[in-house]
């Protein structure tokens, strides 16, 4: 036997609980070895699949991330601590994993996957995880995949509801799915979500990446899976190929589905920094338009009218400018637009006070 063909002794041991299943095997393990899985996104979704490919043996790891580890991740990005704090997720990502298991290779790419860097990074793997939470990096992801022929599993958590998805050269691609971008909470994030929601859903997706990369039934292997968290339930839809997706029928080269406008960058967004200084200047009225609830747990002061109380005839708001917020950025965003409809001054915080307080360092 070849020497490529064997193992080690360390890697005999290491992966021996595993091997021992007939699904796996020698063979099995060999496949595992030989494979090359693309991770984009390190959160919620890529920090758990990746310890398990780690801990499975897949012989390359590249981690795509353009982020740095803030504290509001913790709570369900079990690969950092918070030492990690303000260092990029890629490289932390492949520390962790690297020292967990030192007979793979792992890369980190520190920069977020886009139009310049899809093509690269799709070519060199055997499957792609889609472990971000942008519709936009989706649609390139998608294209890329086609333009390559390779597969790439689809995975994504609105509050309970996760979505897990294998497209694989010869089925339907996500946009045959998703023909356009949804305006929905699964762009804009911002809803919410419980670690363990993320984690299990992870878990789904690492469990069919080595399914599919075992040459074993994959069950999410052209079909849509639905998941509902709360009730344990599991849906499973076939998919079917739009003979009019335009993607599919230009092999990933036609033009992507543009952003919905809640997506894209907005003139009525401050970042952090420019938000503190219009605040400080004090001729606006600062108001918080998420529930009582939350604005008694935390605030950073100023008028707190929920966002479905807001009335553009409320005496409260003055005359003077308004300045936003809210946990995200969504509601105040929501409430801008409604405002400036309704011909008021109104800027909104961008990302909402959890990047305020990420800005901040927790502080
Ligand atoms: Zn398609």
């Amino acid at each position: 036997m070849a020497a490529e063909d064997s193992f080690s002794a360390r890697e005999w041991l290491r992966y021996a609980r595993q091997v021992q299943l007939p699904e796996v095997g020698p063979a099995g393990q060999r496949r595992l070895r030989a494979a090359r899985v693309l991770i984009v996104g390190a959160g919620g979704l890529g920090a758990p699949a990746a310890l398990y490919l780690a801990g499975a043996g897949v012989g390359q790891l590249t981690l795509v991330d353009g982020d740095a580890v803030a504290l509001s991740n913790l709570h369900r990005q079990v690969l950092y601590g918070e030492t990690d704090i303000g260092t990029g997720k890629a490289a932390a990502a492949a520390r962790q994993l690297q020292s967990r298991n030192a007979d793979i290779e792992v890369r980190a790419v520190a920069a977020p996957l886009g139009a310049d860097n899809v093509d690269e990074l799709v070519a060199g793997a055997d499957l792609v995880l889609d472990c971000t939470d942008r519709m936009a990096v989706r649609y390139q992801l998608n294209a890329g995949c086609r333009r390559h022929q390779k597969p790439w599993l689809f995975a994504a958590v609105d509050r309970f509801a996760g979505q897990l998805a294998l497209f694989a050269p010869d089925g339907a691609c996500f946009q045959c799915l998703y023909p356009r971008q949804p305006e929905g909470l699964l762009d804009c994030a911002a809803a919410g979500v419980l670690g363990v929601v993320q984690g299990l859903l992870g878990l789904l997706q690492a469990g069919d990446a080595l399914k599919f990369l075992l040459g074993l039934e994959t069950p999410s292997r052209n079909h849509l899976l639905l998941w509902d968290a709360l009730n344990l339930e599991l849906r499973r839809l076939r998919l079917r190929r739009d003979p009019d997706c335009p993607c599919c029928t230009r092999g990933g080269r036609a033009e992507l589905p543009p952003e919905p406008a809640c997506a894209a960058g907005s003139e009525l967004e401050l970042a952090p920094a420019a938000f503190a200084t219009a605040l400080e200047r004090g001729d606006a009225v600062l108001v918080d338009v998420r529930s009582a609830a939350e604005f008694a747990a935390f605030n950073l002061g100023g008028l707190n009218i929920p966002l479905d109380e807001l009335d553009v005839q409320d005496p409260r708001l003055g005359e003077r400018p308004l300045l936003l917020v809210c946990q995200t950025g969504v509601r105040s965003r929501r409430a801008a637009e409604h405002l400036r409809a309704a011909g008021r001054a109104a800027l909104t915080l961008s990302g909402g006070i959890l990047a305020w307080l990420d800005e901040r360092g927790g502080d």
